[in-house]
């Protein structure tokens, strides 16, 4: 029986992007469902679109959201070796060969194919180089690179998700395997690396999919198997163009930072291209590995959709207990915490918990909690058409009210009777209450202005009711 074994093969050439995420998660999960093993290889061979760091924050956001990999993480930097001894190989099987052309001189012949309407190629002149001429040149120190010979006619392959593709090979270049400073191309390597690891699945995005005719002919020049392939849709922004930085956060960590939860960043990448074919939406990895299948993915381009990001987010959040949910707040405080004891900072996190998207709201959401003076506009207190009159009378009465109960009884159950009996008396709720929850958080919008009181404590509350009364003076 086959054993099924994916990869994740990022190259390390900045921040892990959410895309590459999902492309992590979907090998991750078929390997998993299928009791398969799922490893990392860093495809590091480009030199110069390598950027520091990047590996770390591939690392960092696997751990984050529980992608673990099995075995050893293969970087194919330190495979140089390998990938030049499989591009000779093919030298002399006379499926490749060494091309000497300078970089002005390809852009010549490019020029010159376009100009007479053919396919923007290389015209194959290296491949007229006598024996003799290339050993002289080789002896000679002349920079080289190695290019793959396509061959005439089509190249077919069936994918799990598209069914059978088709490319027509005149429209493929002979490509570069080996570079001139003697590491490989994406193509070799992870040609040579999925065979030797003995890859059985290549999941990834679709924009692999035009390299993939390339790879078919590779696997047959090396009289290897090819793996199944797999193109996954690609993460579109809602404008449907690609998701990029210009659309917001695309790393990985960034999302960490906002406050989103790993549980909820892995439930929303499965969604994306993919779904369990009912009107389920909340899955835990266990759950996802159970229910996932390659031929649920979809082939249209899967949009990524910060309102459903946060609505899931929020979800998940509704679903901690409050000391976790305040261990992930504490650092949306700021400086502000070390102020305050940590159950002032608890009472807080569990008033906010259910209007929470991400964790990092709670700084905006609570701000008030911590100011000495609000800033607000003296109109806002007002509800609907209430008049002047009406507003000092009830912010008088408040503030009477509050300053009547004991310190101690100061407390939600205590303050909702009375202020419930003075709505009755008036005939409005919202000329009692919403007055009272400007006065305490100077906001249009924020919890109940009970809950408020009862945390900020009998004596910021009537202060904040009589500065109240000063604005409209
Ligand atoms: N290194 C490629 C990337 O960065 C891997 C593509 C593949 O999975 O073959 O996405």
């Amino acid at each position: 029986m086959l054993t099924i074994k994916t990869r994740f093969a990022p190259s390390p050439t900045g921040d892990l992007h959410i895309g590459g995420l999902r492309t992590a998660l979907y090998n991750y999960l078929f390997a998993k469902k299928n009791n398969g093993k799922f490893v990392l290889r860093i495809e590091d061979t480009d030199r110069a679109r390598f950027k520091k760091g990047s590996v770390e924050t591939i690392l960092t956001g696997l751990k984050w959201v529980g992608i673990k990999t099995d075995g050893k993480i293969i970087y194919q930097s330190l495979r140089t070796d390998i990938y030049k001894k499989y591009a000779e190989q093919l030298i002399v099987k006379n499926k490749a060969y060494y091309c000497f052309c300078s970089a002005e001189i390809l852009n010549k012949i490019r020029e010159e194919q376009i100009k007479n309407g053919n396919p923007a190629k290389y015209d194959r002149r290296c491949l007229k180089l006598s024996k003799k001429e290339i050993e002289e040149k080789i002896k000679n120190n002349d920079p080289y690179v190695v290019r793959m010979i396509i061959p005439d006619g089509k190249t077919k392959f069936k994918d799990l998700i598209r069914e059978e593709v088709e490319f027509n090979n005149r429209e493929i270049d002979d490509q570069v395997l080996l570079k001139s400073d003697g590491y490989p191309t994406y193509h070799l390597a992870n040609v040579v690396d999925d065979h030797k690891m003995k890859i059985s699945h290549v999941i990834r995005a679709e924009e692999w999919l035009s390299s993939t005719p390339k790879h078919i002919i590779l696997y047959e020049y090396f009289g290897w198997k090819p793996p199944k392939f797999a193109h996954i849709p690609m993460v579109l922004a809602s404008d449907k163009s690609k998701l990029s930085k210009r659309h917001g956060a695309t790393g990985v960590l960034e999302f960490k930072k906002q406050g989103y939860l790993p549980e909820a960043i892995i439930n929303f990448l499965a969604f994306l291209g993919w779904n369990p074919g009912d009107s389920r939406e909340i899955f835990s990895m266990q759950e996802l590995i159970k229910e996932f299948s390659i031929e649920k993915v979809q082939k249209g381009g899967a949009i990524f959709n910060i309102e459903k990001l946060n609505w899931i987010n929020g979800q998940y959040i509704r679903k901690l207990n409050i000391d976790k949910l305040t261990k992930l707040c504490i650092s949306y405080f700021e400086k502000k915490k070390s102020l305050h004891s940590s159950s002032f900072i608890k009472q807080i996190v569990a008033l906010e918990q259910n209007r929470l998207k991400k964790l990092s709201d709670i700084a905006e959401f609570s701000d008030f909690f911590f100011k000495n003076k609000l800033e607000y506009d003296k109109d806002l207190l007002k509800w609907k058409n209430m008049n002047n009159e009406e507003l000092k009378n009830i912010l008088e009465k408040i503030s009477d009210i509050f300053s009547e109960i004991p310190e101690n009884d100061f407390t939600k159950e205590k303050l909702e009777p009375i202020l419930k009996s003075e709505a009755v008396k008036i005939g409005d709720n919202g000329k009692v209450f919403w007055p009272l929850r400007v006065a305490l958080s100077g906001k249009k919008a924020s919890p109940g202005p009970m809950e408020i009181a009862e945390i900020l404590g009998k004596e910021k509350s009537v202060e904040r009711v009589k500065s109240a009364l000063e604005k409209i003076k």
